[in-house]
């Protein structure tokens, strides 16, 4: 399924991504794809919120990860920006990929592409006139219940 949406500011972008955080239930992949500046960050603290937690969400660049404890379920918010490698890092991820508590949101996957499971929900976000984001989200079969939420709101 792939559903495409414009936003015309940060705040809506959010309430997307926080119907979609609301459906998550552990296990899922998001990948998130865009110039910086696209809303990448923005996206994944309107999903830390939608899945209940008040945790102040930035962006995790210098850091590669940060860890969001919401209820039994963990956010794991990579960001590979800049980095020529995972390294090390990459175990981690592919640890945390098969953990069904976890939900792992990537920003600049290009480098952890080969450990990405094929079934993830992919956005990708591209800058329209002046603030507006184009956000197309592609769902396979298996995850198309993130965007339920959506349909409510577009
Ligand atoms: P990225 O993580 O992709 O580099 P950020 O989320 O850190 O991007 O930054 C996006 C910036 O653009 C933020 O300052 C945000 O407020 C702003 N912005 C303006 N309009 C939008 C929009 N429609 N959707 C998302 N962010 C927007
Ligand atoms: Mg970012």
């Amino acid at each position: 399924m792939t559903k495409q949406i414009t936003t015309t500011n940060a705040a809506e972008t959010e309430a997307i991504a926080r119907a979609i955080g609301m459906q998550l239930k552990g296990g899922e992949v998001i990948e998130l794809v865009s110039d910086l500046g696209g809303g990448k960050t923005t996206f994944t603290r309107g999903l830390a919120h939608g899945m209940g937690s008040h945790d102040h969400v930035a962006s995790p660049t210098f850091m590669i990860s940060r860890v969001y404890k919401v209820g039994r379920l963990e956010l794991h918010h990579f960001d590979f920006y800049r980095l020529p490698e995972a390294g090390l890092i990459e175990h981690e991820l592919e640890d945390i990929l098969g953990d069904p508590r976890s939900v792992v949101v990537v920003e600049w996957s290009d480098v952890v592409q080969h450990v990405l499971p094929k079934d993830r929900l992919t956005i990708k976000i591209e800058s329209a006139e002046g603030e507006a984001r184009t956000l197309r989200l592609q769902a396979p079969e298996s995850l198309e219940y993130l965007l339920e939420g959506v349909a409510w709101l577009y």
